[in-house]
This record gives C-alpha cells, sequence and structure tokens, in this order.
C-alpha cells in the first residue's frame, strides 16, 4: 500500500531513531563482535592509567609507531607518540599539509574512578587487617562493597627503584573486599540515606587476619601483612609514603545478554573512546592534516596534574613535533592550535529504561543508538560548559553522514538533577573548536558499566574519519 501524504512527509522530516542493530549486515554484525573481543581483552590489561599507556605502547610499537625521543626529524606520514610520565600518552601522524592549518585531535581519559589508598593505609582491628581508602573520581560507595577488588600498585623507593604489584587478576590470586552488614542487622544503617550508605570511612579493605606468632606482641596481624610485603617486594610501612596503590574490581569484561550485544566491563568510562580512538589513528596512513591521539590522565578529579589535560606538556609534546618538522617560529604552536579540531571523545550517561525518571527522553542518547554528539555538558544552566558552535557540529555531521556511522544528540539527564563537565575545555582554552563526542554508557562510574558493542564499533569509525578530515 502506498504511504499517505503525512507518512511520507514524517519520513521526510522526522528525525527517525531506530536500533543501530536493524541497519546491520550478518558480516557487519561479526565484524562489531570481532572488534567487541578485541576491545574487551584490551580492557583485562588495562585497568589503571598506567596499564592504559603501557598497553597503548605495545600496540604502537606493533604498528610502526616510534617514540618521539628516538627520532631526530618528522616527515609526512611519520608515526609517532610521546609519554608523559607513563601516565599519559599522545600520538601522531604527521600530514603533508602545512602543520599551520592545524591538527585533528581525539581527546580520551584512561584513567576511571576507583579506591586509592590513604597514605597511611595499614592497620588491624579485631583479628583482621585493613588498608584505608580514598576514593578517586565520583563513585556511589555502597556499589563498591562485597565485590572482589584487585590491588595494582606502584611503590618507588628514595633510591630510584620502581616495584609494580598486580595481584587479583589471575584466577589462581587472591583478591580483596570491603565487608558490609548482612540484612539481619542493618535496620539502623537501611535508615541512612543511600549516599551514606556505605560512608568513605569505612571503605575499608579487608587484607588478612593471621597473626605473627609471638606471644606478648601487639598488631601481630599488621605484622604478619608489613614481613609478608618485605619479604616478596622488600617493602616496609614508610614506602607507603611513595607509592599509588589503586584498587579495582577484579572482573573480567564480559559480553552481556543472550545475544550478547552489550559489553560489561569496569572503566568503561573511558577506555572504551581510548581504545576505539588508539585503533581509529592505527588505520590513518599519509593523512593531509597531522591526526593526532591524546589519552590522557586525571580526567575524572578535575583534568588537573602534570598528566592531565591542563598540562602543559600537551603543547611541549605539539612544540616538538613542529621542531622536529623544521617548522618552528614564532607564535606557530598558537597558530596550529586555533586551526585545529578536536573531538572530546568521553561516554554519555545514556538512558536508562529502569531509572525512566532521571532523563529527558527525548534528549537522551540509548545504547544502540550510535555515536552520541554533547553539544555542550556542564550543570545548572550549561555552567563549566565548553559549548560547541552549531557550524562545527554540521562539519562533524557530514564527516559521520560519508563515512556511514550513525550519530545521535543529547543532554546528559534532566535540566537540574545534576550534570558533569569534560575536558573539551581544555582544548578550547588552547584556543581550539571542540565537540563531546563519545559512546553511551548505563550504570557510569559503577564497578560494573555497560556499552553496546554496535556503539563502541560505530565510535571507531567515527573517529578514524574525523582523523582523516
Ligand atoms: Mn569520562
Ligand atoms: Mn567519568
Amino acid at each position: 500500500m502506498d504511504k499517505t501524504k503525512g507518512q511520507a512527509l514524517k519520513e521526510k522530516l522526522f528525525n527517525n531513531k531506530k536500533s543501530g542493530w536493524e541497519t546491520v549486515s550478518d558480516s557487519e554484525k561479526q565484524e562489531i563482535f570481532k572488534f567487541a573481543d578485541e576491545y574487551m581483552y584490551y580492557l583485562n590489561s588495562s585497568k589503571t592509567e598506567k596499564e592504559i599507556v603501557s598497553t597503548t605502547k605495545e600496540i604502537l610499537l606493533k604498528n610502526n609507531f616510534k617514540d618521539l625521543k628516538t627520532v631526530e626529524t618528522l616527515n609526512a606520514g611519520d608515526k609517532i607518540f610521546y609519554i608523559n610520565k607513563d601516565r599519559s600518552i599522545y600520538m601522531a601522524v604527521i600530514g603533508s599539509e602545512d602543520i599551520e592549518k592545524g591538527l585533528n585531535i581525539v581527546a580520551a581519559h584512561g584513567d576511571s574512578p576507583r579506591l586509592d589508598l590513604k597514605p597511611n593505609p595499614l592497620y588491624e582491628q579485631e583479628g583482621i587487617a585493613y588498608f584505608k581508602t580514598h576514593y578517586y573520581g565520583g563513585i556511589r560507595k555502597y556499589q563498591w562493597a562485597t565485590i572482589p577488588l584487585s590491588l595494582h600498585g606502584l611503590f618507588v623507593k628514595p633510591n630510584g627503584e620502581k616495584i609494580s604489584v598486580i595481584i587479583g587478576e589471575n584466577d589462581d590470586e587472591p583478591t580483596f573486599l570491603i565487608s558490609d552488614l548482612p540484612p539481619h542487622l542493618s535496620m539502623n544503617q537501611n535508615d541512612r540515606k543511600l549516599v551514606n550508605g556505605i560512608k568513605g570511612e569505612e571503605l575499608n579493605i579487608m587484607v588478612g587476619s593471621i597473626p605473627y606468632s609471638e606471644e606478648g606482641l601487639s598488631d601481630k596481624i599488621k605484622l604478619n601483612i608489613l614481613n609478608l610485603l618485605n619479604e616478596r617486594y622488600g617493602i616496609k610501612e614508610i614506602d607507603f609514603t611513595s607509592s599509588e596503590i589503586e584498587f579495582v574490581p577484579a572482573f573480567k569484561a564480559r559480553s552481556l545478554g543472550f545475544d550478547e550485544s552489550l559489553i560489561s566491563a569496569y572503566g568503561q568510562d573511558d577506555k572504551v573512546c581510548c581504545y576505539t580512538a588508539l585503533r581509529g589513528i592505527l588505520n590513518i596512513e599519509n593523512p593531509s592534516k597531522t591526526a593526532v591521539c591524546v589519552l590522557t590522565d586525571k580526567e575524572e578529579i578535575g583534568f588537573e596534574g602534570v598528566t592531565g589535560m591542563w598540562s602543559k606538556v600537551f603543547d611541549t609534546f605539539i612544540i616538538e613535533l613542529i621542531d622536529k618538522m623544521g617548522q618552528n617560529r614564532p607564535n606557530l604552536l598558537e597558530r596550529v592550535f586555533s586551526n585545529s579540531k578536536v573531538l572530546s571523545s568521553d561516554v554519555d550517561a545514556g538512558y536508562d529504561p529502569g531509572f525512566p525518571d532521571a532523563f529527558d527522553k527525548k534528549n537522551a542518547s540509548v545504547l544502540g543508538g550510535g555515536v552520541t554528539i554533547v553539544k555542550y555538558t556542564g550543570s545548572r544552566g550549561k555552567s563549566g560548559a565548553s559549548e560547541s558552535p552549531a557550524e562545527f557540529i554540521a562539519e562533524v555531521r557530514k564527516v559521520f553522514d560519508d563515512a556511514g556511522v550513525p550519530y545521535q544528540s543529547s543532554d546528559m539527564g534532566k535540566v537540574d538533577l545534576g550534570g558533569g563537565g569534560t575536558i573539551a575545555v581544555c582544548f578550547s582554552q588552547r584556543g581550539m573548536t571542540v565537540l563531546d563526542c563519545g559512546v553511551p554508557v548505563l550504570a557510569m562510574h559503577s564497578p560494573y558499566e555497560i556499552t553496546s558493542k554496535f556503539d563502541v564499533y560505530k565510535a571507531y569509525k567515527a573517529y578514524e574519519a574525523f582523523f582523516k578530515i
């Protein structure tokens, strides 16, 4: 039957949203699932910002990228990377056009919410030894009790010796845990507001229970733990002073659902954009503009610190690039920056059908809807946003349309309910035009976040296309 005039008009004029899965052929579905397997493999070996840098470096070396420090001169087509203090990594494929015309940058962050240790963490109490923690980033604290945690740590001795420790990722290793009350005894705790279900000072991790066997000593369990750490790693209690010990969920990334269309994993904010941007730049050969991929650190605590996106080390990286291209001249950096285009690639809180009240459904990204364009972030009247100009969004739309990348556009949650910011501001402050564009995630910042394999694959295609403009 022919369409009515109204039906045809509606098809032509409405922004008709449908599940991306309905547009996928069998062979593309296979590609999407294969890409998701590779992504999950990357996640399992990249749970911290330092591991993101080390696993990414390994992948880059296998794909003919060279450490910028080992390269004297740069020419069009060259592929290099720059590691900032083992915690953030910048990579580039040199373009054939004058660099003054700007860079195409995709920037993600490798740090994720987690539990860090306090500087004096170890104590014992009534038969159990604990570590005291100070959480990193925005977590819902009650979600972090009674789940297996793994330890990812770095101790640095005053003589410069570095000791890296990972415990709890392999099945034959122990894990760690924060306890909680049984329902039988939780009447008082149940009256707490959810935000205080588990309080910050209750996020204490169980680390042992066997006392050192000698009569008459106090703190015998703590002593036994320190003795084990000393025997295995040469560590004393004072060495926690110069350590970074991160506890993360010990879970592996897994497919979710009978149809295996989704991924549940720790740290997908924002490792999903790290991996998809990385895979995008691996495909770039001889671009006209220089393509730059950034995997930064400290996003979750405000972009500060020498490895965060406010850090001038990123500028130093670009200055080194133009030096080694034999291009440097006064104010070139500012001109490069003012002509650069950036996708701030971070996740968005996707629409969760289980909690419809938190969202404006008409303006929420959905799982399986493709990458999401976020014109502005911020909270309560766009405060803190780096709002992207319509002209740039139009340009990005064309890039995605030409590459066959489906996109949706969203505004995180209901107005005045909360909000958030991204590293977009760090680029606009440098004079660059920037747009937030990422992947919808459910249960963001929880120990086990959810994405759609469709969106993950399309983010890879989106970033690859953007590097090529
Ligand atoms: Mn993020
Ligand atoms: Mn986040």
